[in-house]
Parts: C-alpha cells; sequence; structure tokens
C-alpha cells in the first residue's frame, strides 16, 4: 500500500534544497553581521503560551492549530509561529538580565489553513527578534537588515510600513473604529464582520475585494496618533530614508494584537499572486512582560521561506548545486578498487568527486558522469593503476590531457 504525505506538508526534494540552503547561509550571514545570534527551540510548546502569546482572537490560535494532549497531561501545540517559543526561551534563561539582545531563528511552523499556492499547513519561516530597545533606530535598523537580505538574494519586494499606536492613542480609535464598522456592517464580508466585535483593527487588513472601497473610507489612526506614537513613527521613516531604503506607507497594514505598538511592516511581492506578502513584522512591546518577564520591549519579524523560494524560483535563479569535480570510471576490477581509493583521497581534500559503484559499461557511465554534472571524468583500469597516469577527459569540451594520479588534487584546485 502507497501512502503519501500530509496534505499541506511538502517534501523539499535534493534538487530544490540547494536553494534552501542559500536562502539559510546567506541569512545567517546578513544576520551575523548586524549582531543578531541563532536560538533554536522546540516545535512543540505548551498550547497556553500560543494562546497568551500570539492570542486567542487570532486565527492562528482559534482555528489553526494543532494541539493534543500528552497522554493525560498538559495540552501541547505544534508551535505556528516562532515569536512566542523564542520570548519564552528569553525569559526562561533570564537573557534579559544582559541587556539587549538580538536573536533568529528558522525551522518548521504548523498551522491547519485551508493548503493552497504558498498557503502549507507545514511550512518554515526565518524571523529576527530584537529585544530590549524602545527606540525607533532599531526598528529602521531590523527593516533595512530584511530589505538587505533580500537585496542580496535578487529579490525586489514593496515594503509596506505603518503604525498601530500604542495604549495612549490606539483605545479611543478602536472604539470610533468599532462604530464606524458597525455603522457599514451590510457591506463588508462575513468574516469581516466576525472581526469588528473581537478585532476590529484586523478588519482594515480584509483582503476581499468587495470590502475594500468601504474600508479605503474607514478612519485613519495615521490621522490620530498620540506624540510618542508619531515622534517614534517619524524617526523610523528617518532612519529607512538615512539607510536608503524605500517604503510605502499603508495605513492599512495592520498586526492585530493588543502587545502590538507602532512599528508594523510587510514586504509584499508580485510573484506571490495573492498570497503576496514574503515577510512581516511588528514592535510588540508588551508582549515579553504579557508572557511573564520583566517589562521588555522587542520588534520582530518572520519570513516565509516556502514564498521566498517562490520568488526565487520564479525570477530563474537556479538553486547553485555542488558538483563534482570529477568522476572516476572503471574499466576493470583493478580500476574499480583504485576509483575507490583515489575517490576517498580527493574527499580528504575537499575535493568533490564520484564513482559509479555499479561499474559495467563505459558509455553507461559516462552518462552518469554527464547527468551527476561532473567536470571531468578519469578511466582507470590495470594500465593506469600500474603507470601511476591516466587521462583527465574535460566533460565539456572532450578534450583529454595526461594526468598523474597523484597530482590529482594539484590539477583540480588549480
Ligand atoms: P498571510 O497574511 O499571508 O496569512 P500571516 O500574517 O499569517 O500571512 P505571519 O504570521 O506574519 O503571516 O508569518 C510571516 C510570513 O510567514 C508570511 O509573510 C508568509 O511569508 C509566511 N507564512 C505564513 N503562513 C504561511 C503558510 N500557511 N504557508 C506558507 N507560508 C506562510
Ligand atoms: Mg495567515
Amino acid at each position: 500500500m502507497k501512502i503519501s504525505g500530509v496534505k499541506g506538508m511538502n517534501d523539499v526534494l535534493p534538487a530544490e534544497v540547494a536553494r534552501w540552503h542559500e536562502m539559510e547561509a546567506v541569512a545567517r550571514d546578513v544576520f551575523a553581521l548586524h549582531g543578531y545570534r541563532e536560538v533554536r527551540t522546540p516545535v512543540v510548546e505548551p498550547a497556553q503560551l500560543f494562546a497568551r502569546g500570539v492570542g486567542e482572537a487570532t486565527d492562528i490560535v482559534n482555528k489553526e492549530m494543532y494541539v493534543f494532549e500528552d497522554k493525560g497531561e498538559e495540552l501541547l501545540a505544534l508551535r505556528p509561529e516562532g515569536t512566542a517559543g523564542t520570548v519564552r526561551a528569553f525569559i526562561e534563561h533570564g537573557a534579559y538580565v544582559e541587556g539587549p539582545q538580538k536573536w533568529f531563528y528558522m525551522g518548521p511552523m504548523f498551522r491547519r489553513e485551508r493548503p493552497q499556492k504558498g498557503r502549507y499547513r507545514q511550512f518554515h519561516q526565518i524571523g529576527c527578534e530584537a529585544f530590549g530597545v524602545a527606540e525607533p533606530f532599531v526598528d529602521a535598523e531590523q527593516i533595512a537588515l530584511l530589505d538587505g537580505y533580500l537585496a542580496r538574494l535578487g529579490v525586489r519586494a514593496e515594503l509596506r510600513l505603518n503604525t498601530v499606536g500604542d495604549a495612549s492613542c490606539r483605545p479611543a480609535y478602536l472604539a470610533d473604529l468599532k462604530a464606524w464598522l458597525t455603522g457599514r456592517k451590510a457591506e463588508l464580508c462575513p468574516d469581516c464582520n466576525d472581526r469588528i466585535e473581537r478585532n476590529p483593527l484586523r478588519v482594515l487588513d480584509c483582503k476581499t475585494p468587495s470590502c475594500q472601497p468601504v474600508l479605503e473610507q474607514a478612519p485613519r489612526l495615521l490621522e490620530r496618533l498620540c506624540e510618542g506614537c508619531a515622534a517614534h513613527f517619524a524617526q523610523v521613516k528617518a532612519g529607512l530614508e538615512a539607510l536608503g531604503v524605500a517604503y510605502r506607507v499603508d495605513p492599512r497594514l495592520v498586526r492585530g494584537l493588543d502587545y502590538y505598538v507602532r512599528t508594523a511592516y510587510e514586504f509584499t511581492s508580485d510573484a506571490l499572486g495573492s498570497q503576496s506578502a514574503v515577510a512581516g513584522g511588528g514592535r510588540y512591546d508588551r508582549l515579553v512582560e504579557t508572557l511573564g518577564g520583566p517589562p521588555t520591549p522587542g520588534i520582530g519579524f518572520a519570513l516565509g521561506e516556502e514564498r521566498l523560494a517562490m520568488i526565487l524560483e520564479k525570477a530563474g535563479r537556479a538553486p547553485q548545486e555542488r558538483r563534482p569535480a570529477v568522476f572516476f570510471i572503471s574499466a576493470d576490477a583493478a580500476g574499480a578498487l583504485e576509483a575507490l581509493r583515489r575517490a576517498a583521497a580527493l574527499r580528504r581534500e575537499g575535493i568533490a568527486c564520484e564513482l559509479d559503484p555499479r561499474g559495467g559499461k563505459f558509455k553507461a557511465q559516462f552518462k552518469q558522469a554527464e547527468r551527476v554534472g561532473a567536470r571531468y571524468a578519469v578511466v582507470l583500469g590495470e594500465n593506469e593503476v600500474r603507470s601511476g597516469e591516466a587521462k583527465l577527459k574535460d566533460m565539456q569540451s572532450r578534450e583529454e590531457t595526461p594526468v598523474a594520479l597523484d597530482a590529482l588534487a594539484a590539477r583540480l584546485r588549480g
């Protein structure tokens, strides 16, 4: 009986993995340049962590989380996102006593969503969190980091920026927004109607086409920011301008939870179709406290690796797999043994090489050399073993040049 994988949970096959290595290697490099250090937390956490850390009012916790009981003990969940676990670890290990910290993570996340292009049930995120700094330049620096990361991968994405205010300017606005939305209820989709009471800010983020003309007219927080939030937003923008990062202010971009304050941002790409966001982030100055830590401001983002891979693929960037420098072809039993030995020796020197352990016809072995993309082929048989000399065949030009087997490593490196 054939068993298929779980719907919405994908295999990344070897031919595609090189792209993932590139996304992750560039991330590690760019993050290290900015002082972000990696944290690895479990994929399973107490379900309670997400209820509090992501919010009961969110779709993620409300209907998308994989929750299970651990043999009559506490309720556990597969993590739907990375921030809550990172913050838990930050608090649990008392990392805050050392002052501001910049951490990053990468790994699988799980949400029971309706699988479609760019939306899966297991997907992968790369995320950054900066703890301990409330000042706006850390926002600008983090956004620029993400912008620079995407640029290094050759990705052009649009940065949309907004502010969601804070406890001094948001409540009055929310009350007005709720009243305004209630008045337009009939024109809004069922999802919006659901959210008006629970999470009115999220209504602004609705993507349903028929809601757009209505929501365009909704009252805007941007025009009613308190002094502190207005100054913060101005400084974030000034920082981005100083760093040469282009942005578009989008007054309807939101993060729908109470502990999110001020800066909210998203990078979107046309290459993605309707799931257009490749990464999203925001400031969460009250999250650490909400999860039981000392008051610690923070800002973070998460990027979807599947979506980034899609953009790279669309742009025609072929994943760069390491190809063998040489493929040993054996002519007889003595040659096969020599091939085994020589290949091991080259690999110890850091040179990638291959051989066909099945031996067999020359033609088949050469075909194999071609298929794996070897740069050169070397035929080994009794004669070559005896003389210590062989021919190095350039697989592209078909040109053959003599080479001493002991000098092979030097030749291939040169
Ligand atoms: P969306 O509006 O697309 O649902 P989101 O607001 O749920 O995104 P976040 O929770 O902020 O997304 O996650 C950050 C990034 O992770 C997204 O921008 C996206 O690239 C990626 N992402 C989120 N959910 C999925 C998913 N189900 N499958 C693949 N990637 C995802
Ligand atoms: Mg979502």
